[in-house]
């Protein structure tokens, strides 16, 4: 498949000299989910945004196919603007037609199961339709890539694995290239094509696991032990990388 992502080689040092990244070479495919999981600090942060082109790398060769959005858990949405005018609201700055506006986001809307919502406000959803609408406002701009910066980090177990639920079910449906920064092993394994492991700063990619549970994925498997076993392999990568 087609990469719509691909840093060969990259580096990035920030202007005060701190070298977040050192010979990064990551790619993402059309239809791939591909998470990162690494130790706090090691450019994992940095790394998205240079895939997003807010900053530019130093060394090393970036190529991009079409466009890129992130995708914030809930607290980017606009408290006073109803589920449909939130989703509405990166085409209205577009100053597309409004009848093409309506029209995609009454599609997106459906997509992502928020039709009976979309008159709601932000307040009156749960956790996992504020993720759906969170993700409905990226996929009506239809972007090569998500980018998604730890969305479910500062939420408990039971919330977080509800939400994991969710993306996945999304995903399925959807399969848009996703690259996914986690500090939860499990969560990169349910939900992901391949699991990237980061090496203490500066970051670079130390390891890189296939995660080959055919979609669509059940819950469960979680449970297995063929699911553990690889969990396994990635944490001690992980403690490598912290060593
Ligand atoms: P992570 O997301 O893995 O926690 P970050 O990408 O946020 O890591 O940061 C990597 C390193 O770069 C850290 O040491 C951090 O302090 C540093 N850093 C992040 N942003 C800047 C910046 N704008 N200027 C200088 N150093 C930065």
């Amino acid at each position: 498949m087609s990469a719509v992502f691909t840093s060969d080689s990259c580096g990035l040092t920030y202007p005060d000299g701190t070298q977040a990244l050192l010979n990064t070479s990551v790619s993402v495919a059309a239809g791939e989910f591909v998470s990162i999981v690494g130790p706090s600090g090691c450019g994992k942060s940095t790394l998205l945004r240079m895939a997003s082109g807010l900053i530019a790398q130093t060394s090393g060769a970036l190529s991009r196919t079409g466009t890129v959005q992130f995708v914030f858990q809930d607290s980017t949405l606009l408290p006073w603007r109803t589920v449909r005018k939130n989703v509405a609201l990166n085409l209205e700055l577009q100053k597309i037609d409004q009848q093409i506006i309506e029209e995609r986001t009454t599609a997106v809307l459906d997509l992502v199961g928020l039709l009976d919502s979309a008159e709601k406000l932000p307040r009156q959803l749960s956790g996992g339709m504020k993720m759906r609408c969170s993700l409905a406002r990226s996929l009506v701009l239809q972007p090569n890539l998500f980018l998604f910066d730890e969305p479910f980090a500062a939420l408990d177990e039971i919330t977080r694995e509800h939400l994991n639920d969710e993306l996945l079910h999304l995903f399925q449906n959807q399969h848009f290239a996703s690259l996914f920064i986690t500090h939860s092993i499990q969560e990169a394994v349910f939900l992901s094509t391949r699991v990237l492991v980061m090496s203490a700063r500066p970051g670079r990619i130390i390891a890189e696991h296939a995660i080959d549970f055919p979609y669509p994925r059940h819950p469960d498997i979680r449970y297995q032990s063929d699911f553990a076993e690889i969990c396994g392999k990635i944490s001690a990568d992980l403690k490598v990388a912290h060593s």
